[in-house]
């Protein structure tokens, strides 16, 4: 640390992304990235003829995404902002709709980021413990009268919440936002998007990161009502205008418009993440019924740290957590079926010890 920075950032901690090895013949499973490449429309899109206009500036209101992602979800185009990267609009909601008297409200297990975001932004938040068998109970959201962040299907157990109860936490804080993270939503879980007319409140948040085979493209986007929507427009416009740049508009677009392709990808994950949850279930693991592209299984036989390490020893990158609660289970990406078989081959092994 420098003698320079500001004293509000001296402790500051921040996120610490999953390990993005350099070495290539790893088996990466540990940051919920997609095996497929991108759409081959979006390869084609990305031509000499889009890059050779990088010297302009991009569209400050991301106009071809927003109509491809309103048209597709339904909404108005109105009701879309675009992020780069779905960090930057829970960024967005974070510093809009939080202060010291609007203190928001997590689970103990979710999505590192967000109590990062509290730091960063000077927030307290309350912090609600999931139940023993890793759960969120909608009950425990009920009346908190402060903005809350839920990610559905949560990180990392992969549990989704259904709509009727979310429902249920929309109406019993009608004076605060909900902000539902979508990130998962695509490989199981039903989105809140179709009660964006009828809850004023409600934020619901989402990425092209896992779903669309496009993490490094950063493109992600919040669907809200039209003043929600602005209040974030706000934030955007008073932080970084030219947020999406031209390369990732056009590739968000061209990902939307490829339903074709979309729909493949998400089927191949989700009958490898049934393979791969049956045949850890056959080896004695327990995993939580996951709605997302990653599981999150435990063994009793095993830490969740050991299968980590015996795992990385066989060039098998997962990611595993030192919180008490959930130091047995270890977060697996959906990865190809070879990948997943490779990965049961390993796990047999390091169960015979
Ligand atoms: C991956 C992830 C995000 C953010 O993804 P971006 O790459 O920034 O779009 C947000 N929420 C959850 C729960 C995630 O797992």
């Amino acid at each position: 640390m420098s003698r320079f920075l500001s004293n509000r950032f001296s402790s500051i901690e921040p996120y610490t992304p999953g390990e993005q090895p350099k070495v290539m013949n790893l088996i990466k499973l540990n940051t919920n990235e997609s095996p497929f490449p991108p759409s081959p429309k979006v390869i084609e899109a990305l031509n000499k003829e889009e890059i050779s206009k990088l010297n302009l500036y991009s569209d400050p209101d991301t106009k071809e995404v927003i109509d491809a992602v309103a048209a597709a979800l339904d909404v108005k185009p109105k009701q879309v902002l675009m992020g780069n990267g779905s960090d930057e609009i829970l960024a967005f909601a974070f510093q809009a709709f939080c202060d010291s008297s609007n203190q928001p409200c997590f689970a103990d297990i979710t999505y590192g980021f967000y109590p990062v975001f509290c730091e960063l932004f000077g927030l307290k938040p309350e912090i609600i413990p999931l139940r023993d068998d890793l759960s969120l109970a909608p009950e425990d959201y009920f009346s908190k009268n402060k903005p809350i962040f839920i990610a559905n299907p949560n990180a990392p157990t992969g549990l989704a919440l259904s709509i009727p109860q979310i429902e249920e936490i929309l109406k019993s804080n009608s004076n605060s936002i909900v902000l539902i993270d979508e990130a998962y939503v695509d490989f199981g879980a039903e989105s809140a998007i179709s009660l964006i007319n009828k809850y004023d409140n409600l934020i619901v948040s989402r990425t092209f990161s896992k779903s669309r085979n496009l993490a490094g493209a950063r493109i992600g986007f919040a669907v809200a009502n039209e003043e929600l929507i602005q209040d974030m427009c706000k934030m955007k416009f008073s932080f970084n205008p030219y947020n999406l740049n031209r390369l990732s508009i056009t590739a968000g677009k061209e990902s939307v418009l490829d339903t074709e392709y979309f729909d493949y990808c998400i089927n191949e994950i989700i009958k490898t993440r049934d393979f791969t949850v049956n045949e850890l279930e056959k080896r004695g693991f327990k995993i939580p019924d996951s709605k997302a592209n990653f599981i999150f299984p435990e063994h009793e036989k095993i830490s969740g740290e050991y299968y980590f390490t015996e795992l990385r020893k066989r060039n098998i990158l997962v990611r595993y957590f030192k919180t008490e609660k959930i130091k047995n289970h270890v977060r697996i990406t959906i990865g190809s079926k070879e990948q997943m078989e490779a990965l049961i081959v390993a796990t047999d092994e390091i169960l015979k010890g």
